[in-house]
């Protein structure tokens, strides 16, 4: 059976690429390769430009409530188009049905309906000086270029370019060689909706084209998604033209349990974040410190539950809970971290192992694992390992596990649970983090700004504050009065 070959998304339409190259997709709940893709040559990246120069145009010079009505328009047709963009991300990503069939093209239509509802709403300011006064305008900032991770293939392209596309903007947006095709659906979704062609544009490729994104004296702006030493390399190069950055990065989250906390409800936050979308989650409290006088309840619970709780398997299969790693070699990645928490001294409570599924059995699955006994040097407990692999470490002091909490070059997230209300704000207040949680873990509506602190990241996504990363500000001047001059 031959498989279906998708080309680079550029000006409204697919477009062939000239060099013939191509790369394979492969589901990574079955090992078969299920598309083939076109790699966005020089060719591409010429029309990518000239594309999106003239999609600016055309956008930019629309009224905010003119681009609201068909971002609005584009929400609308995501929604409807959920069962089948939400089965597109379960086969690119091996993430379980019954998380994308209500999270990855929600999450994504929220983040464009709320852009789409503030676009009309920005403003600028006006200010006498004397007789003369200023005013402000925020202006778009020409093309904006997206690079995204392959967690949340669709939902990353919508979080990015609904604020770009909201403001004014161009868009080329670039998804995980691994995971291209939910990009691809949203750029049609766009011109559907009535986004004028060029506006939204999708090359395909590994990082050669992403380098060729940062790079680009073209592209006014660069956000992006992933590891946080790709994340370097993208900010030296995008100094080569001085680009603007917004970087969302990794992270090695804390999750605190004091004594108070109700641990079931702390057993609950831990597994969501750590075992959801089989451990890919960039904030995922990955290091879980419980105070000592509930560490026996905590574990025990924790490894009952995970235990039973936990069904891997075919992730289109609704009863599935716990999907296949993106690909062979990040399981084997995951698995080289479980070998040195052992080999470290680690305790394993759980898991620790490879998973061949009856329903899905050439998957890339790991078994959700916890480790116990955890100190603070374990490679476990200092490295991101982005798969299902909780390190459980044991506290008794308030001001030592905060610093503890905080001895890490990343911030991206974390999390407190106790129900001394006085305790939980004066903790998370010193936690170096971006993304906090209170007796909660993982939530991230569109409102509420998420991005790293340290080197988690650069700049933020959703909520307000965004806009003005799409945005620069003119300031004009207006003398009222004849000029005073000495010449
Ligand atoms: P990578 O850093 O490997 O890749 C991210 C993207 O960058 C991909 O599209 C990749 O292309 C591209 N790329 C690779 N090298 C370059 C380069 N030199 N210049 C420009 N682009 C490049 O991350 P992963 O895809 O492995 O994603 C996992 C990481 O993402 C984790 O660290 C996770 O924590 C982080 N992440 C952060 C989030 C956040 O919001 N903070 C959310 C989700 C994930 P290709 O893959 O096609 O080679």
């Amino acid at each position: 059976m031959t498989t279906p070959v998708y080309q680079n998304f550029i000006n409204g339409h697919f477009v062939a690429n000239q060099s013939g190259e191509t790369f394979a997709v492969k589901n990574p709940a079955t090992d078969a390769v299920i598309y083939h893709v076109e790699v966005a040559d020089e060719f591409i990246q010429q029309q990518a430009i000239a594309s999106a120069k003239q999609g600016f145009a055309i956008w930019s010079a629309m009224t905010a409530v003119e681009r609201s009505r068909i971002l609005l328009k584009a929400v609308t047709l995501l929604r409807e188009r959920n069962d089948e963009l939400a089965k597109i991300e379960v086969l690119d990503t091996g993430k379980p049905w019954q998380e994308a069939e209500c999270v990855d093209v929600q999450t994504g239509a929220d983040v464009i309906e709320y852009f789409a509802g503030l676009a009309p709403a920005q403003v600028g300011q006006q200010q006498m000086v004397g007789d003369d006064f200023y005013y402000t305008r925020k202006e778009p900032l020409g093309i904006c270029a997206g690079i995204g991770a392959w967690n949340y293939p669709l939902q990353i392209a919508c979080w990015k370019s609904g604020p770009a596309l909201a403001a004014g903007n161009a868009f080329i947006f670039k998804p995980s060689e691994e995971t291209p095709l939910g990009a691809i659906k949203l750029a049609e979704i766009y011109i559907e909706a009535g986004v004028p062609a060029g506006v939204f544009n999708v090359v395909q490729g590994a990082a050669e084209v992403g380098q060729w994104l940062t790079q680009s004296s073209a592209i006014d702006k660069v956000s992006f998604t992933g590891e946080v030493g790709t994340g370097k390399k993208v900010v030296a190069s995008a100094a080569g033209s001085l680009k603007d950055v917004t970087m969302e990065l990794g992270g090695k989250s804390p999750l605190l349990v004091f004594d108070d906390a109700d641990i079931s409800q702390a057993v609950s936050a831990a597994m969501l974040g750590n075992f959801y979308t089989q451990g890919e989650i960039c904030t995922n409290c990955t290091r879980i410190y419980v105070h000592k006088n509930v560490y026996q309840q905590f574990i025990d619970e924790l490894k009952t539950r995970t235990e039973k709780n936990i069904i891997a398997g075919d992730p289109l299969d609704a009863k599935v809970n716990f999907g296949a790693l993106i690909s062979k070699k990040h399981q084997q990645l995951v698995m080289s971290y479980i070998e040195k928490g052992l080999s470290e001294g680690a305790t394993l409570l759980t898991g620790g192992k490879e998973l061949s599924p009856d329903s899905a059995p050439h998957g890339y699955f790991v078994a959700p694992t916890v480790f116990t006994d955890c100190t603070d040097e374990m490679t476990i407990v200092k490295e991101e390992i982005f798969g299902p692999v909780m390190s459980v470490l044991v506290f008794d002091d308030e001001d030592d596990v905060i610093h503890r909490a905080n001895d890490t070059h990343l911030g991206l997230a974390a999390g407190v649970f106790s129900k001394d209300i006085k305790r939980a704000h004066r903790v998370i207040h010193q936690l170096q983090a971006g993304i906090c949680w209170i007796n909660s873990y993982g939530n991230s509506p569109a409102e509420m700004p998420v991005g790293g602190y340290k080197q988690s990241g650069i700049g933020r996504e959703n909520g307000i504050e965004t806009l003005d990363h799409y945005t620069q500000t003119k300031s004009i001047y207006v003398g009222m009065s004849n000029i005073e001059s000495p010449f």
